[in-house]
């Protein structure tokens, strides 16, 4: 490093150390970087006791690890997991980082998500964000699924480009579980030139919100029909 870039260097470090933060989610100044402490406050980060099969927290640990639900109907899923239950500071997390340009967010989601991620992770797997449909794309500018999983992957595993949104469903809000998996049925699609490279390799799903799991099913069952390997899913928050 020459003496003027070790300079500047030591001025921008010096300068982060004494000047306030401003917290990404609420603006104020604070000490902290990235979501300050009050913010952080509001956080229902999901840890175990868990469901072994689709991340639902339980009330105590069970010996065989599995729900109700995952009794009676396991998702076609191996395992799903999430950073935290969808609440109110999930909700605003998640609308700052998808609507309002909210890119800067993606370092301080990933880091929180990348232990979830690890544990997730099996050897060779293709690493697929949830699509957006091409509208919804551009009227955003950018899909926040695949903002994260192009963060917490390994560039080699990252593959935006398999997994294809047919068109454009309704918005899955304010629907019934029934609705929900009509309303994603058929939406999803495996591009031809793509079936080679899935084929026997296990994948990691990435979406932000998981509600009733319909479009985790959805993209899942059309990826095991396309050859893939076992499929899990990590999302940012769930509703509880
Ligand atoms: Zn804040
Ligand atoms: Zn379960």
């Amino acid at each position: 490093m020459s003496f003027l870039a070790s300079t500047r260097f030591l001025i921008g470090a010096a300068a982060d150390q004494l000047l306030p933060h401003q917290c990404l989610l609420c603006g104020k100044f604070c000490v902290d970087r990235g979501v300050c402490a009050a913010c952080w406050a509001g956080a229902l980060p999901i840890s175990a006791p868990l469901c072994h099969r689709c991340g639902r927290p339980l009330p105590h640990a069970l010996p065989d690890q599995l729900c109700g639900q995952c009794w009676r109907t396991p998702p076609p899923l191996a395992a799903i997991r999430a950073g935290f239950a969808y609440n109110d500071f999930s909700r605003a997390l998640i609308l700052r980082f998808k609507h309002a340009d909210g890119l800067y967010l993606t370092p301080v989601l990933g880091r929180f998500l990348a232990r979830h991620f690890a544990a997730l992770c099996q050897p060779g797997n293709l690493v697929i964000p949830i699509p957006l449909h091409r509208h919804r794309y551009l009227a955003r500018r950018y899909n926040q699924s695949a903002e994260l999983a192009r963060w917490l992957a390994p560039a080699d595993d990252f593959a935006p480009d398999i997994l294809l949104r047919r068109h454009h469903n309704k918005s899955q809000a304010g629907l019934s579980r029934a609705q929900r998996q009509k309303n994603v049925a058929g939406v999803f699609s495996v591009a031809a030139e793509s079936r080679a490279k899935l084929s026997g390799r296990p994948v990691m799903l990435i979406d932000d919100v998981m509600a009733t799991g319909a479009t985790l099913n959805a993209a899942t069952t059309c990826l095991l029909a396309a050859g893939s390997g076992p499929v899990h899913g990590l999302v940012l928050a769930r509703v509880l």
